[in-house]
C-alpha cells in the first residue's frame, strides 16, 4: 500500500521503518530540512523502563502534591497557559487512583519491554552502533524524600520493576565521580534503565530507509489532510493534494492542530523542557550513566564525550523563549554533583523543545475517526524509550497483522 508518514522525528522514522518491513511503499513528509529536528533532537536519552522519570503518568500520588506544597514543583506554569493546558492540568492531577495507575504502569512497561526488544533486534540486524550506557541512579536528598517516594516505589515493585536502595557510600561506589561534599540521604539504583542517543539512532535508521528507497521529502510542511474525493495530503506551496491509501500522523506537538481541521480532538498538551549538552573536561569527574536528582527533577548523564543535563519542565511556555534562570540552575546542579566534569556553561549546546503529552501519560497509537488516517503521538517524556515498539504496533495495525502486544490501552483520544 502507498503510505504517507507525517513527521521525521523518532516516531515517524521508526514507523516508516516498520511499514517498509511490512512491505509498504512509504513517503515521509517533514517540514524541517532534516530528520529529528523537533523533540527528538537532543533528548535526555533515558529509556526508563522503571518509569522513574519526571512527569511520568499522573500527578495524583501524594509525593507530587507534597512537592507542590513544598515548592519543589515538577512543572513550572508560564504565562502562556491556555484553556487546553488548564484542562490537561486538571485531568493530569486527578487521573490515577491506585487501580488506574497500576494499569497504566503495566501497560507502559509492556510497551517499553516490547520497544527495547525491537530496538535491539533492529540494531543487531542492521549493525547500528550508537552511544549507550546502562542504569539510572535516583538521588534522594533527605529521608523525607524517601518517604514521599515510597507509594510510587511500592507500586513499581508490585509491577515488577527491579531496584535497590543504596546508601551514600554505595552511591559513590556506583557513580565514582559523585561529589563527596554534596550531602544526600540515599539513592535508588534502577539497573534495567538505559541511556542511548535518540538522534543518532534516528539518523542511522534514516540511512537504512534511504537504502530501502523510502522517499524523504524535507522542507515539506503538510498544510492539511483531505478526505474527499480520497485521502490525500496537501503541502504548503502545492495546489494539488497527493493521494495515499493510509496516512500516519507522527507530527509531535503539531498533531492536535492537524487533527482539529478534521474535527478530531486529541486531548493533550505540550510541555517544554531543556537539555544542556557540554563537552567533558575531565573524564574521571563525569557521570558513568544517568543520575536523577529528585529534589530538582534534573537528570544528568554521560553521552560519549559529553554530559547532558535535562530539566526545566514548563507548561504554557513559548518554545522559542529560553529561561536563563532555569538553564543556570541546571548547570549549577551539574556542578554540585559532578564538579569540574564539564566545560564552562558558555560552551554548552542549549536545546528547548516541546513534547505532546496526554493526561494519562500513555501515548495514542491507533486509528483516528477518519478512515485511513492513523496516529502515533502523545508519547510525552517516554517517546524515545517506547519509539520502536509503538512503531511496530502502528505498522501491524495498519497491515492488519495481529499486534504482538495489547493495543487497546493506547487508544484513548478524549479525557
Ligand atoms: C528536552 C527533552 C528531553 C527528553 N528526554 C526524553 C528521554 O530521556 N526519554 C524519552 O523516552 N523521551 C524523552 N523526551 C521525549 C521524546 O523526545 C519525545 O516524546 C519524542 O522525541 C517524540 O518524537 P516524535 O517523533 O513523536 O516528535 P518530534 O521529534 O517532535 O517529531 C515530530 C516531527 O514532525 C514534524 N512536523 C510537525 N508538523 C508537521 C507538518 N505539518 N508537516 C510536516 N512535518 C511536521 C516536526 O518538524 C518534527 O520533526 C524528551 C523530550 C524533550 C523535549
Amino acid at each position: 500500500m502507498k503510505i504517507a508518514v507525517i513527521g521525521a522525528g523518532i516516531s515517524g522514522i521508526s514507523s516508516a521503518f516498520e511499514l517498509v518491513a511490512n512491505g509498504h511503499d512509504v513517503t515521509v513528509f517533514e517540514k524541517s530540512n532534516a530528520a529529528a529536528e523537533g523533540a527528538s533532537f537532543a533528548t535526555n536519552g533515558l529509556m526508563a523502563s522503571s518509569l522513574m522519570q519526571p512527569l511520568t503518568l499522573s500527578a495524583s500520588e501524594p509525593s507530587h502534591w507534597n512537592r507542590f506544597l513544598k515548592n519543589a514543583k515538577p512543572l513550572s506554569v508560564r504565562s502562556g497557559m491556555r484553556w487546553n493546558d488548564l484542562q490537561w492540568l486538571w485531568q493530569w492531577s486527578k487521573y490515577g487512583n491506585t487501580e488506574t495507575l497500576t494499569a497504566s504502569i503495566q501497560n507502559l512497561r509492556a510497551l517499553y519491554a516490547y520497544s527495547l526488544e525491537r530496538m535491539r533486534s533492529i540494531a543487531s540486524h542492521a549493525n547500528l552502533d550508537y552511544e549507550q550506557s546502562n542504569g539510572q541512579l535516583v538521588i534522594l536528598r533527605t529521608a523525607e524524600d524517601e518517604n514521599m517516594l515510597r507509594p510510587r516505589l511500592s507500586l513499581l515493585k508490585d509491577c515488577g520493576v527491579e531496584f535497590q536502595i543504596l546508601s551514600h557510600e554505595q552511591c559513590v561506589k556506583y557513580e565514582p565521580a559523585l561529589s563527596l561534599s554534596t550531602e544526600f540521604h540515599a539513592g535508588i539504583h534502577f539497573p534495567n534503565d538505559e541511556v542511548a542517543n535518540c538522534r543518532q539512532f534516528a539518523m542511522l535508521l534514516k540511512a537504512e530507509l534511504l537504502q530501502k528507497n523510502v522517499d524523504f521529502q524535507f522542507n515539506a510542511k503538510v498544510k492539511g489532510i483531505k478526505t474527499t474525493p480520497h485521502l490525500s495530503i496537501l503541502l504548503e506551496g502545492d495546489n494539488q493534494a497527493r493521494p495515499f491509501d493510509h496516512i500516519v500522523l507522527c507530527a509531535g506537538s503539531d498533531t492536535p492542530m492537524l487533527l482539529q481541521a478534521l474535527q478530531c480532538d486529541f486531548a493533550s498538551t505540550s510541555i517544554c523542557n531543556y537539555t544542556l549538552t557540554l563537552p567533558i573536561r575531565e573524564t574521571t569527574l563525569a557521570p558513568r550513566s544517568a543520575v536523577l536528582d529528585t529534589k530538582t527533577n534534573i537528570t544528568l548523564h554521560r553521552l560519549g564525550q559529553r554530559i547532558r543535563v535535562c530539566g526545566g519542565y514548563e507548561l504554557g511556555a513559548d518554545v522559542s523563549k529560553k529561561h536563563k534562570k532555569t538553564m543556570n540552575h541546571m548547570y549549577q546542579v551539574m556542578e554540585q554533583f559532578f564538579p569540574g566534569a564539564a566545560m564552562h556553561q558558555a560552551g554548552s549546546q542549549i536545546f528547548k523543545s516541546s513534547q505532546l503529552i496526554t493526561a494519562t501519560g500513555l501515548p495514542y497509537i491507533g486509528a483516528s475517526r477518519v478512515a485511513g488516517l492513523w496516529i502515533n503521538a502523545g508519547h510525552g517524556v517516554h517517546g524515545w524509550g517506547t519509539a520502536c515498539g509503538s512503531a511496530k504496533l502502528i505498522a501491524d495495525l495498519i497491515t492488519k497483522k495481529e499486534p504482538e502486544i495489547g493495543a487497546l490501552a493506547f487508544q484513548r483520544l478524549g479525557y
